[in-house]
């Protein structure tokens, strides 16, 4: 029997990818398809199967939205087919979310549905900027109105008339900011004394959040001079100067900050994440891509030939891609017994870690070098064997360092790095708005970036921003290339970077 096809509406929460609830995100994984519009943040569709078909239906940038009439027929078209739809809005679905218009065309067509909730951006807004919606004693009521039914009603059904009379009440006002002069003013005449407190909060629950916090009367002109843009959101009444205390969010020690990462997206997940929590606004620049290389190299049989004593790894992409050659035959970690296993760096490491595999020995520092002095000193490397597990990058003083130490090095390239190619929005994007800082986690990130910005506009970039690489091997590629000044992480690692970054920007000293 075919499947039936089903539509789950899904709020997707305000910005902040973690928001979406438990449920949303467990249906956002299985779908077959997903129609989406403009969401604050697009992170949440890389969470979906590969083969899911992802269909913005929202407001192209000058652009007219996909008529609504449009997505509906979209979304029964895929039911009747036997798919299991997501529809994910931003926020909550029913709430100025078009979510019920959209299950009542579905239960009039006999479509299955169901609606999952959204954190409403008036909630994300309040919690991350720390304007409580209600407090005891102060706040017993709260309202949520739009802004917007001004521009396309002649009969206005919202009655600013009696919400400006309103005590003890928190007013949110969604979809504000070209109206918003027009709104105080209809406020104020109403009754609303001109020293009400007010908020904007813009881009509520990024990290590209900012909260201007005023009056009433002020709040034209702060939303002017700021320059503030949607998606943003008002609120007015007297539980807004809690922000003063309870402004947690916007404390972070990156707050705000825009860092470019030049690494292959597909190993930064932990470094953006961990900019992520500390309040950047990660700006994903891959520069360069990876791919498997030596594909019939047949592992079974140079392990079983060799009997090496050592196996080195140096980077995450060697690991992975070495059990991805391991894995084509069918061999697993068990297949490496007997031989000792060494890494350079932390990352490198974790990611054995993956395999089930904890390395016998990772050096102090994360330096060839260092591997190659400290490993000779815990182990008599004349007359080893040794298993070099690498990228296609020519010089490699690893090797060359264990050979000199009387060792047999068998080299083995298991990956190739190649420049990758931005598209043009994603290199406008990087151009046009303020960077903090651009982080290089290898020489290949710093060769590429070049390749692909061109000299004189990366020269222009990294001079007037804070360039700032993993390690003095990485510095010196950039040095080479005239940067005047390189920061280089004190911690070779990507945890090391970060600390780096806030140690930088907290003591303010970025020069
Ligand atoms: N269904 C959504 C609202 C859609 S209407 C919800 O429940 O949140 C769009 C309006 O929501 C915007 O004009 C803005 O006022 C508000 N909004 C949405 N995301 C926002 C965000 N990240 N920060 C501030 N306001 C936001």
């Amino acid at each position: 029997m075919k499947n039936k096809g089903i539509v789950y509406l899904v709020g997707a929460g305000p910005g902040d990818a973690g928001l979406i609830t438990v449920k949303g995100l467990n249906y956002l994984k299985q779908a077959d398809v997903i129609l989406y519009d403009n969401l604050s943040n697009t992170f949440l569709l890389s969470e979906c199967k590969a083969d899911c078909k992802k269909i913005f239906v929202g407001k192209k940038a000058g652009l007219h939205h996909v008529k609504q009439d449009k997505t509906i027929e979209l979304l029964i078209k895929f039911a009747k087919q036997g798919n299991k739809i997501v529809r994910l809005k931003g926020g909550d679905p029913l709430i100025f979310g078009r979510g019920s218009e959209e299950a009542i065309a579905l239960k009039k067509a006999r479509i299955d549905y169901e609606i999952i909730p959204g954190v409403t951006a008036a909630s994300g807004a309040s919690a991350y900027s720390g304007i409580p919606l209600t407090h005891r004693n102060l706040v017993t009521q709260c309202v949520f109105v739009t802004a917007h039914e001004q521009s396309d009603k002649d009969s206005p059904q919202v009655d600013w008339k009696i919400l400006g009379k309103m005590k003890n009440t928190t007013l949110v006002i969604y979809m504000g900011v070209s109206q918003i002069k027009y709104v105080a003013e209809k406020l104020i005449k109403a009754g609303m004394l001109i020293d009400t407190p007010a908020a904007v909060i813009e881009n509520g629950t990024l990290n590209s959040q900012r909260t201007f916090v005023t009056t009433i009367k002020e709040l034209p002109k702060t939303v002017e001079s700021n320059k503030v843009k949607a998606p943003a959101i008002f609120i007015i009444g007297p539980a807004v100067n809690y922000n003063k205390q309870l402004n947690w969010f916007e404390k972070k020690p990156l707050n705000g900050k825009r860092i470019v990462c030049t690494r292959a997206e597909d190993q930064s997940q932990s470094l953006f994440n961990l900019l992520n929590e500390k309040g950047a606004v990660v700006v994903p620049f891959s520069t360069i891509r990876t791919e498997q290389s030596n594909p019939n190299l047949k592992i079974n049989s140079l392990i079983l030939k060799n009997k090496f004593d050592w196996l080195v790894f140096s980077s995450e992409n060697g690991v992975h891609y070495f059990f991805e050659l391991m894995k084509r035959e069918r061999l697993d970690s068990r297949f490496l017994y007997g031989i000792k296993i060494a890494a350079i760096g932390s990352g490198t490491g974790t990611k054995l870690k993956e395999y089930g595999i904890v390395p016998d020995f990772i050096p102090k520092e994360f330096t060839s070098e260092s591997l190659v002095n400290e490993l000779s000193k815990k182990d008599n490397l004349k007359g080893k064997r040794i298993l070099r597990i690498k990228g296609n990058f020519m010089n490699d003083p690893l090797t060359e360092g264990l050979t000199n130490c009387g060792a047999t090095v068998t080299t083995y390239e298991v990956y190739k790095i190649f420049p990758a190619k931005p598209d043009k929005q994603t290199i406008t994007e990087l151009i046009s708005k303020k960077i903090d800082a651009v982080l290089f986690t290898s020489m290949s990130t710093v060769k590429n970036f070049y390749e692909i910005l061109g000299n004189k506009k990366s020269k222009e970039i990294l001079n007037n921003t804070l360039a700032l690489t993993i390690g003095p091997v990485t510095a010196g590629e950039l040095e080479r290339r005239g940067i005047e000044k390189v920061h280089i992480s004190e911690d070779h690692t990507i945890d090391g970077i970060v600390e780096e970054l806030m140690r930088i920007f907290i003591n303010g000293n970025k020069s």
